[in-house]
């Protein structure tokens, strides 16, 4: 079956439409945490009774030490991890905004405090993570992610509401 979008429209599409949301967003630092990991200190021995450190050097970790406090995990034992990964986005807020982000595309329905909107390619951090930061400032995910788009162009919305 023939392709029924030729690619000239395709690229026309994609141009005009990122230049759009471009301009119709407001730019904020985007950042996707996930949720905090514990692992095993890999410098030092661990204690499994008393749930802390031997303090003693493992003879494998990054840190050999002969002092009394592992210089790694500080004498806890285990390294408590938050990953957290920038991506890129368009955002909207609903309220306090004097950016001029009061203009939808049709139909659109704003639901949450913000929303954000970002290639389809780029979804996964954004489905993986717990909570994102927009500026800093805590949001959660609600609902449901809504794609559109045309061929090559295909976005993934995301509504957030404010959780600090
Ligand atoms: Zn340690």
């Amino acid at each position: 079956m023939a392709d029924p979008i030729p690619n000239k429209l395709d690229v026309l599409y994609r141009t005009k439409i990122t230049a759009l949301n471009l301009s119709l967003s407001k730019r904020a630092k985007v950042v996707c945490v996930y949720p905090e990991t514990v692992t095993q200190c890999p410098n030092c021995k661990y204690d499994h009774v008393h749930k802390s450190s031997l303090n003693v050097y493992n003879g494998t970790g990054p840190e050999p030490f002969t002092g009394n406090r592992c210089p790694v995990c500080r004498g806890v034992g285990q390294i408590k991890s938050v990953v957290r990964r920038r991506v890129q986005a368009n955002v909207r807020y609903k309220h306090g905004d004097t950016d001029g982000n009061e203009y939808r595309a049709q139909g659109e329905i704003l639901e949450g405090d913000a929303m954000i909107k970002l290639l389809v390619r780029d979804r996964a951090p954004v489905d993986e993570c717990e909570y994102l930061l927009l500026d800093g400032v805590r949001y959660k995910k609600i609902g449901t992610p809504l794609q559109r788009g045309l061929k090559s162009y295909v976005i993934v919305q995301y509504q957030l509401k404010l959780d600090s």
